[in-house]
């Protein structure tokens, strides 16, 4: 259902050589194909047949069509027969929208006794889906090629994934993010040239005056704060004395509501998929809207604490991405390190901010002081994360382009901490501790990150493909003396290809 506006277009190449016959099979056959695809169960977004082309006039007219289709997140191409690839130079070099090469044939198996000549000209995707990636390959058309039989749960599953991230780029490449506050001084590492985002990733980042903020909180009535409070206590375990109006904590509650619901309230009102706050700028708020960007982060809501705004758009991809999926997403910090040999391990946490859509059990809503930007009591939900395989991921800027740094992670148990009452997960990057942590920080990685426990590396592969942004990826295999050899490479290579910078 979350992506139910969404098309995926299905084109299929050809050419008339072999006749008005071969070209009605081709037709019936992508038909029964898209059908079938649709039919799968397996496919997130919709496909929709746009016909055979069969001329260079045929491929501009429908990719110019998908360009301008709003509806369209992306093109399937397949060539049925051979479809000289000549023909599709003009329409690729308009082409704005992802691209997904299927490499596949109509049936599976060679039908050994029957095949004849007719068979062999119209069933043509082994050297047809050859000479179109060819001119891919030439014209550097960043795409995704699945090879595979069509009906397979693993072609259909690799269709899937580019097609979530094909969702997650059309929804970033309108996608306003809010900063209440600049980034916090002096920090580097979540900054970043806004222009080149914009042009690059889609993302357009304002600032709105904190002021402005506070007249949404001023114009929250009781009512309101009231029944967000008792909608608090129904979803969260708390202690019973939390519910006592005459203490201070009640009245942290209250106005951690006030503010969540101010802050959806002006997100709404301009229309923006995330923000960002400062602690050392927050008007006046009596405490940081923590647990308003914690229930936020929940509803889709992108969100980078100190200004990181880099992050709050990537994390609002994130949960985009993974609608529908079961085991969550957060925004996260390299909270603090755990040295034990092999299980060496990272605390993640933020000083609130952690969504719980990663929490293992019912979260707690508590108050507790927080010394930081306002000395204050202040309202959170407090979690700790399930376990299992995830991947984690950030952007930074190197100044001539972005970097997409991608970490697989496995979340071991967390535990409670009582004197520091945060929600938190637990992880050992890949392939351990010591490689992981080591190849994130020769990368140039942050300390905020977004992780989700649904996505894999392949999730964040299409997306820099389709973004055209380099991405290097840590895993079980990452070895540093290797690794340090991407980045060089890399700096070469983004360094003469300077379309990609
Ligand atoms: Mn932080």
């Amino acid at each position: 259902m979350a992506f139910e506006n969404y098309e995926v277009w299905f084109v299929t190449g050809a050419q008339l050589l072999y006749g008005g016959d071969a070209v009605v099979a081709v037709d019936a056959h992508s038909n029964e194909m898209v059908s079938g695809l649709n039919a799968s169960g397996n496919l997130p977004v919709k496909v929709v047949y746009k016909g055979t082309v069969n001329s260079s006039k045929e491929v501009e007219t429908v990719l110019k069509a998908a360009n301008n289709d709003e509806k369209c997140i992306g093109v399937i191409t397949w060539m049925h027969t051979f479809s000289p690839a000549k023909m599709w130079i003009h329409g690729l070099q308009q082409l704005k929208k992802p691209l997904l090469h299927l490499h596949t044939q109509f049936n599976k198996e060679i039908p050994w006794d029957t095949m004849d000549m007719d068979f062999m000209n119209l069933n043509q995707s082994a050297h047809g889906d050859r000479e179109f990636g060819h001119i891919c390959t030439r014209m550097r058309i960043r795409r995704k090629v699945v090879v595979g039989y069509w009906k397979d749960e693993e072609t259909q599953r690799k269709i899937a994934i580019w097609m979530r991230v094909c969702a997650g780029w059309a929804d970033s490449q309108d996608m306003l993010i809010i900063r209440f506050g600049d980034q916090m001084n002096n920090v580097a590492v979540t900054d970043g040239d806004k222009v080149e985002a914009e042009q690059r990733l889609g993302y357009h980042v304002d600032y709105c005056p904190v002021n402005d903020l506070m007249k949404y909180y001023d114009e929250v009535t009781d009512e309101e704060a009231n029944s967000l409070v008792q909608e608090y206590f129904q979803l969260y375990d708390h202690d019973a004395s939390l519910e006592d109006k005459t203490t201070e904590a009640y009245t942290k509650v209250w106005n951690a509501a006030k503010a969540e619901i101010a802050l959806r309230r002006i997100l709404k009102a301009t229309g923006a998929k995330g923000f960002t706050t400062n602690f050392n700028d927050l008007g006046k708020f009596d405490q940081i809207p923590g647990l308003a960007s914690q229930r936020l982060m929940a509803e889709g809501y992108g969100f980078g604490a100190e200004g990181d705004w880099k992050s709050a758009a990537l994390y609002r991809t994130v949960w985009f991405m993974s609608q529908g999926m079961n085991k969550g997403c957060s925004f996260l910090e390299d909270y603090t390190l755990h040295f034990d040999g092999e299980n060496s391990a990272i605390l993640q946490a933020h000083m609130l901010e952690v969504c719980p859509l990663i929490s293992e059990h019912k979260p707690k809503l508590e108050v507790h002081r927080l010394s930081i930007g306002i000395d204050s009591e202040t309202a959170r939900i407090v979690f700790t994360s399930k376990q299992g395989s995830g991947v984690t991921a950030t952007i930074v800027d190197l100044g001539n382009r972005f970097r997409l740094i991608v970490n697989d992670v496995e979340c071991i148990k967390s535990k409670p901490l009582p004197k520091l009452p945060v929600a938190s997960a637990l992880w050992i990057p890949m392939p351990n501790f010591e490689v992981g942590a080591g190849a994130w920080i020769l990368a140039g990685g942050t300390h905020h990150s977004c992780f989700s426990f649904d996505l894999t590396y392949e999730y964040w592969e299409d997306y820099a493909e389709i973004a055209g942004i380099e991405m290097v990826h840590i895993n079980k295999n990452t070895t540093i003396s290797e690794f340090k050899k991407e980045l060089r490479m890399n700096e070469v290579y983004y360094m003469l290809n300077k379309a990609l910078c």
